[in-house]
């Protein structure tokens, strides 16, 4: 059995990065990230500090715009507007989950798609469904895929099975493994709430993808013998052994489903760092394109 290690992985998509971002200096530009955070949630903040922090330590331009809660549409509009048009930015990306008064869709659909690194407006998710390489792919799924291209596991021709069907992971996840092409060419099932029949679906699977938010739900039982699962759920669970409280599990029961696997993904040091990695390899890829 593989542990599949993200990190290790994460860390080569980063050293390809810097050589970029070297090819690019050289030619006098510097690719520019922009997070903006509405509010103090203290996840979106931890997560918007780390982009922030990756992007100096590769010596990418990075902007942080922390607003306050009380801002409105109008005025995050503005801000958006401006950093669509700063020549500096190449990437603008929103952080998720924005206040409720914030209607998150027009704010994604007013980010210019040419600086859309999280690959969440319709002109990147119509380029992805196209097959169209110069749209942006979001980052989670993304990098999944380059975990299986990297472990060696042959995706074509194999079932794979998505377990969720969000925006985020779910549907790009499934877009991405159909595609033809390398990490791609597979035989692909969605599956959701509302699957019938779930542990015999993804019994048949040679991959799992396991995209849920519920913690240990992808149990023995869900798995084939020498399939490979990679998990993509970050679930805080309470510990009162850890310092903090809590600890983070993925959506996988990891004890049980590992030693059916031909190779599997760890929660954490698994796909949660290949998002941060994509992302900064869609920002240098968003600085390429730009004219
Ligand atoms: P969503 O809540 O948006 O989607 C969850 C999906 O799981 C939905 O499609 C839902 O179905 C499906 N689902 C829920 N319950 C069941 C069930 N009982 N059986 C089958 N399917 C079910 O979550 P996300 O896609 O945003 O995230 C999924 C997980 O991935 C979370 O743990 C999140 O924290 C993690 N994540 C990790 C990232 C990383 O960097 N590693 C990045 C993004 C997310 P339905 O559509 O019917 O409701």
């Amino acid at each position: 059995m593989q542990i599949i290690s993200g990190a290790a992985v994460a860390e080569k998509v980063l050293e390809e990065c810097r050589r970029e971002i070297a090819e690019l200096a050289a030619l006098g530009r510097k690719p520019g990230l922009a997070v903006v955070l509405i509010g103090d949630d203290p996840a979106s903040r931890a997560y918007v500090r780390s982009k922030d922090k990756k992007c100096r330590d590769l010596g990418l331009h990075s902007v942080k715009l922390e607003l306050p809660v009380t801002t409105t549409q109008d005025e995050l509009l503005a801000h958006v507007h401006a950093l669509n048009n700063d020549p500096a930015i190449h990437g603008i990306l929103v952080q998720s989950p924005p206040p409720k008064h914030i209607d998150e869709a027009a704010i994604v659909r007013a980010i210019d798609p040419a600086k859309d690194v999280d690959g969440f407006h319709p002109v990147n998710v119509a380029k992805l469904a196209l097959e169209d390489s110069t749209g942006f792919v979001p980052c989670t799924p993304l990098g999944c895929q380059r975990l299986l291209i990297d472990a060696g596991i042959e995706t074509s021709g194999a079932h794979a099975v998505v377990v969720g069907r969000s925006m985020i992971v779910g549907k790009p996840m499934a877009l991405l493994l159909m595609a033809k092409g390398k990490g791609g060419d597979a035989t692909v099932t969605v599956t959701h709430s509302r699957t019938k029949n779930l542990a015999a679906i993804t019994r048949t699977a040679d991959i799992i993808i396991a995209a849920i938010g519920r913690p240990h739900f992808i149990k023995a039982e869900h798995v084939k013998e020498g399939a490979v699962v990679i998990d993509v759920g970050i679930n805080r669970v309470d510990d009162p052994t850890t310092e903090k409280g809590y600890k983070l599990v993925g959506d996988v029961a990891f004890d049980e489903v590992a030693p059916k696997c031909r190779a599997i993904t760890p929660v954490p040091g698994g796909v949660g760092p290949m998002t941060i990695a994509m992302l900064m390899a869609n920002t240098i890829k968003a600085c390429k394109q730009a004219s």
